[in-house]
């Protein structure tokens, strides 16, 4: 069974909305009997977060959408429930697949849905929850370190500066600082493959980006 959605930025959402009377192409996914006046209850709406929690990262199922900092908003258009979303890194191969993901889950509880991309401000992995750091540490592969803080607003579009050094990663099964990086590209693009001097198990680094 696929589960149609749409993907669309919320300038192009806009635009559909108000192109009234607008009958193709404007409902994502799936009506299930969801009376209009559903967008009110904040009861609904922690259920909507609670079935959101339950969303992995399609790379790494430890941790949540919600943990990854990818859920951006989420609010009810009249007709939908409408997910923004904000893609980890453009060109993702995974951000298909939490769309689709996120609609799968709201329609099997009979929820209208729909996910839209915001694009700015740009995800970050400082956006990363302080309980998915841990669970990525959990699960063996060590969480982005922070990035230098950046006057607010100077995040528009960011240039990666020319590592002298890889940063010091500790190792995430015995500790240690004694690491090294051993290709900059692990298991996903968003990864790098480290090496543990101490204990000598290689592991996954989640680069800050
Ligand atoms: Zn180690």
């Amino acid at each position: 069974m696929s589960i149609p959605h749409t993907w669309k930025t919320p300038a192009e959402a806009a635009l559909q909305s108000s192109a009234a009377g607008a009958s193709e192409g404007v409902s994502a996914g799936v009506s299930a009997g969801v009376s209009a006046g559903a967008g009110g209850s904040d009861e609904l709406r922690a259920r909507i977060w609670a079935l959101l929690e339950q969303v992995s990262d399609p790379e790494i199922p430890v941790i949540s959408l919600l943990d990854l900092g990818v859920v951006r908003e989420l609010r009810w258009s009249g007709a939908a429930w409408q997910v923004v979303i904000t893609p980890t890194y453009s060109g993702c191969p995974a951000m298909t697949q939490m769309a689709d993901d996120i609609v799968a889950v709201l329609a099997g509880a009979h929820l209208p849905v729909e996910v839209l991309t915001q694009l700015a401000p740009a995800w970050s992995t400082d956006w990363i929850s302080p309980q998915g750091r841990q669970k990525l540490h959990e699960y063996g592969i060590a969480p982005p370190a922070a990035l230098p803080a950046q006057p607010a607003g100077a995040r528009v579009l960011r240039f990666m500066p020319r590592q002298e050094a890889a940063p010091a990663v500790a190792c995430p099964r015995c500790g240690s600082q004694e690491t090294v990086e051993t290709s900059h590209f692990g298991s996903t693009a968003c990864k790098a493959l480290y090496r543990c001097l101490s204990c000598r198990e290689p592991f996954d680094y989640f680069k800050p980006y």
